[in-house]
């Protein structure tokens, strides 16, 4: 199983011409509300495109899109027992998408941000997990409790996005992780140098294995001081929101257990790149997640 610590938002998205600028108000031609948060997302991944039993441990308010929320996950059968409620509102991400795919977007984090700890039943859960992934839209402190709580032998794979709160906690965090997952931008922000190469050298010393996703390049993984390239699926990206959470949530759940080697990680990329590569032609964050079926079509 595996189980999903982190952030759940309801994505609000008004389609405009334009992205309004400061004091302007636009007319938008229609809007959607979906479930968003890296958290959820890859959750929604791991569950339908991985497979996988999945649970979901992080927190929403006590409101109607809580429950909203809450019904989504459990659509897509993900065991929502770890998602607590709690005093503050949901969180709401507002979502400005222009005619020509610009985004702008205002991150309201509410009840995301209290969760601070494990409660009993989501230590529980987290333990009785043989993966357990988590992403840096909810405080250090839970990702660090999540990382601890872990069983014998379980994988605590982080996709460190966005970097900023990792950059003052790396020495708590890195020790905890056995595959760190960034994109190049969190990659360089992170090593805190600028050349692709060296950035790569620094980190995969830090952890036992190391992803780094590179769009339409595929992606690089190192174990230890083997390393190797992942290609992308080639697609017409229409949409590439969620991508890098579809591809996340499918290597945690296709990593299983262990052991850690360099053939393993390229068979759950592997597997994450074909799911990203059915995501990024659909619309939507979790919308667009595939199903196993359709990934192990593209697989074969
Ligand atoms: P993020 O969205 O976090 O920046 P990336 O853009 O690197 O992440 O994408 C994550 C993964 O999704 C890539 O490694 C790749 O497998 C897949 N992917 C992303 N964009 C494309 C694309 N345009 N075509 C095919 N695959 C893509």
């Amino acid at each position: 199983t595996v189980a999903v610590v982190g952030s759940i938002n309801m994505d609000v998205v008004a389609r405009v011409p334009r992205i309004p600028g400061p004091g302007e108000t636009l007319l938008a031609s229609g809007s959607s509300r979906g479930g968003g948060g890296k958290g959820a997302n890859q959750a929604v991944a791991a569950a339908r495109a991985g497979g996988v039993p999945t649970a979901f441990i992080g927190a929403v308010g006590d409101d109607a899109d809580g429950a909203q929320l809450r019904a989504w996950l459990e659509d897509d059968g993900i065991d929502v027992s770890g998602l607590s409620r709690d005093e503050a509102p949901s969180g709401v991400a507002l979502i400005a998408v222009s005619d020509d795919a610009e985004n702008s977007i205002i991150v309201v984090p509410g009840a995301n941000q209290s969760l601070t700890a494990l409660a009993d039943a989501q230590r529980a859960l987290v333990a009785g997990a043989d993966v357990i992934a988590a992403q840096l839209e909810i405080p250090i402190d839970l990702v660090v409790a999540a990382a601890e709580a872990r069983g014998e032998g379980a994988l605590f794979v982080l996709n460190a996005a966005p970097s900023a709160p990792l950059l003052d906690a790396a020495d708590r965090v890195l020790p905890l992780v056995d595959v760190l997952i960034v994109n190049e931008h969190e990659l360089i922000d992170i090593a805190g140098v600028t050349d692709r190469d060296a950035a790569v050298d620094a980190l995969s010393a830090r952890v036992p294995a190391l992803v780094v996703t590179l769009g339409a390049a595929g992606s690089l993984i190192a174990v230890g001081a083997e390393r190797a390239i992942v290609p992308a699926f080639p697609v017409d990206p229409v949409d590439t929101t969620g991508a890098g959470d579809t591809f996340c949530g499918v290597l945690a759940a296709r990593l299983g257990r262990g052991p850690l080697s360099l053939e393993a990680l390229a068979a759950a990329a592997h597997a994450g790149a074909a799911a990203a590569a059915i995501a990024v032609p659909r619309v939507g964050a979790q919308a667009a997640v595939p199903t196993a079926a359709e990934v192990e079509e593209l697989l074969a």
